[in-house]
């Protein structure tokens, strides 16, 4: 595909949506975002810029961070007005157009009109489809001459309306796209959740939303992003007591049905008072008139000149807006206390009703990873229960003729099945039920076999060994066989093979990670694709932080490739954190993983680094 900078390219979202119940069409939720974005996505790497022609919910449109533009004919007067109005603002001498609920818009839509258009000398050229004998025209994915402008305003002026009306005077070129799918626009709420729901999306679909795919060489982001649009969420919700939602993901938004703290409250041990009857210039002398507890109800009511004696807690008495902390007050009988000018401002130590959570206001947002913080803050709510997603059941394996479990003789030529321990401990700190399926033979019927078994019993299946070309292995063949699986050879070190995808067995189905086989491969490939892809499949929303660290030593890397190091965090002798990798990298040596507690990502784009240079850490543990 070529971008054409003498395009621009206009998205139509200016509808009222009345099929889909007024409900705003490019907006809608659509495979991980809206469906004006998957036409955004998709068009803009085939023109100079895009913009969006809406005509309500604009904001929500702008966040795109692109041109949007109403329309200049009143009262929706369909997508031709809006055609009229990126003519109108269009810069560049072609624009071409294509309607916000066409998510599957070809990558080649620009380039192929430009052709056509070029080649036939036309003033317009558009889409038609096969379907059966007759060929049909696709009008609203357009491309069009800008100077063509003059010949629609005339059109809509006298009243016309139709999509295909306003060209007939002109030269069109017509260009047959073979995919008629890509031009299926997607018109009520229902076809929208159908396709969503029961048509899950093919591996081919995903990928050709890459402006270039190349499964030989795919760039972790690319295959990152892949599966990250290819994997669905399950759907299952359960009702835990509040200790037992720690480290589940919570499945629904979760509104505090109180204010906390409930009432105006003493952070401090001291006096409540009015500010008003504080002193500027000279000392305050104010009676003390009772004394109110933590818990405790008071109905004492100081009037001007008098306070209450107070606890850290207790509840404001009426009339009084501060606190001064005891120590703080210059002297004290029974009776009053006085307090020097400027020891306090009126409102100070004082914390008010809701400041914590206001009632009605969202405590905890779905998809969150219940902390020790959010336990805590759930019982401040009074939550006794929590609605978490159920958990995610992984069934995993380990393939090669080589490999032993422990336990058994090491016979010659042979390695203890260590992939199967370091996968168990990964999925199991993930929250994931797991069901360990122990080394599988390379053999062909009994990789069939254990692979429609854990697709029958999981809903993900994690595998490694098998993935590269060597002569033994058959799982790439039995994966292919069972489902919609891609290989890949990744730009990355450790881990280049990896397969990834869906595999069908008895009208089950389960998402497939085919891990490398060696050590280190397994692990990285794992944190860098299954966890993320596991996690969005348990609904969670938990990004892993980049921190930036000084290299403490110079780290050869090529650039065109992302590397995983194994590191090493510190604090340096000038007490700043800095990162050294550690000795061997390679990726069957599992003892640099043991080491390190940190891994350095060194990015496609980035060559050597340098002592003193800035790197990317992911630390393996947090505070908690
Ligand atoms: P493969 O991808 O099957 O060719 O395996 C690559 C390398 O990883 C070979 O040296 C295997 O012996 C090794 N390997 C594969 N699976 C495991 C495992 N479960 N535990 C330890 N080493 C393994
Ligand atoms: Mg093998």
């Amino acid at each position: 595909m070529q971008k054409n900078e003498q395009i621009s390219a206009l998205i139509l979202a200016g509808g009222r949506g009345s099929r889909m119940g007024h409900v705003d069409k490019g907006l809608q939720p659509f495979r991980g975002m809206t469906m004006a974005g998957h036409v955004l996505e998709r068009l803009k790497p085939q023109v100079g810029s895009v913009a969006i022609n809406a005509n309500q919910n604009l904001d929500a449109y702008r966040a795109f961070d692109v041109p949007v533009w109403p329309d200049e004919t009143a009262g929706f007067a369909g997508p031709l007005a809006g055609l009229e109005a990126g003519l109108h603002h269009c810069a560049t001498p072609y624009l071409v157009t294509a309607p916000c609920d066409s998510p599957f818009v070809p990558l080649d839509l620009a380039e192929r009109l430009f052709a056509a258009l070029s080649e036939q000398d036309a003033d317009i050229a558009l889409a038609v489809t096969q379907e059966g004998a007759r060929k049909q025209p696709h009008p609203v994915f357009c491309l069009v001459k800008t100077s063509l402008l003059p010949v629609l305003s005339q059109y809509l002026a006298d009243g016309g309306r139709k999509m295909d009306g306003w060209y007939a005077d002109l030269k069109v070129a017509e260009v047959l796209f073979e995919d008629s799918d890509a031009f299926r626009n997607i018109n009520t709420l229902d076809e929208l959740h159908s396709y969503d729901a029961s048509r899950p999306p093919r591996l081919k679909d995903v990928v050709s939303c890459l402006s270039a795919y190349d499964p030989d060489a795919l760039p972790v982001r690319d295959a990152q992003q892949i599966i990250g649009q290819f994997v669905t969420p399950i759907a299952a919700i359960e009702k835990v007591a509040l200790r037992s939602s720690l480290d589940r993901v919570l499945a629904q938004d979760l509104i505090s049905p109180i204010n906390v703290p409930a009432h105006d409250n003493s952070a401090m041990d001291g006096y409540a008072l009015r500010g008003a009857d504080l002193q500027a210039d000279g000392p305050t002398i104010l009676r003390v008139i009772s004394t109110v507890f933590a818990g405790r109800p008071n109905d004492a009511v100081p009037a001007a000149g008098e306070c209450v004696r107070i606890m850290t807690g207790a509840v404001m008495p009426p009339g009084c807006d501060s606190v001064i902390p005891q120590e703080h007050v210059a002297a004290i009988t029974d009776e009053e206390i006085t307090i020097d000018a400027g020891a306090i401002r009126t409102g100070d130590n004082r914390r008010f009703a809701g400041e914590d959570l206001k009632a009605g206001s969202p405590a905890l947002q779905k998809g969150r990873i219940i902390r020790p913080a959010d336990l805590g803050l759930l019982a401040s709510l009074g939550f006794a229960e929590v609605p978490v997603q159920r958990r995610l059941r992984v069934a995993f394996f380990s393939t090669g003729d080589e490999l032993r479990s422990i336990g058994e003789p090491l016979d010659t030529g042979c390695v203890y099945d260590s992939n199967r321990y370091t996968l168990y401990g990964m999925l199991t700190r993930l929250g994931c039920d797991i069901i360990d399926m122990g080394i599988v033979r390379d053999d062909p019927a009994a990789l069939e076999a254990a692979l429609r078994n854990a697709c029958e019993n999981a809903d993900a299946i994690i595998t490694s060994g098998g993935v590269s070309v060597g002569a033994a292995d058959y799982t790439r063949d039995i994966m292919a066989k069972l489902g919609d699986v891609t290989f890949w050879k990744i730009g990355m070190r450790p881990g280049r093979p990896l397969a990834f995808g869906k595999i069908d067995s008895n009208g089950r189905s389960a998402f497939l990670f085919g891990l490398p086989g060696n050590p280190v491969a397994v692990m990285v490939s794992f944190y860098f694709f299954a966890r993320n892809a596991l996690l969005a499949m348990m609904g969670a929303n938990a990004p892993l932080p980049l921190l930036k660290v000084r290299s403490k030593g110079a780290i050869r890397k090529k650039a065109g490739r992302t590397e995983y190091q194994r590191g090493i965090l510190s604090v340096g002798e000038d007490g700043v954190q800095q990162v050294a990798i550690t000795g061997a990298q390679g990726s069957g040596i599992l003892r640099s993983m043991s080491e390190a507690n940190c891994m350095v990502v060194l990015h496609d784009e980035q060559g050597n680094v340098a002592a003193g240079d800035l790197v990317d850490v992911i630390l393996f543990d947090g505070l908690i």
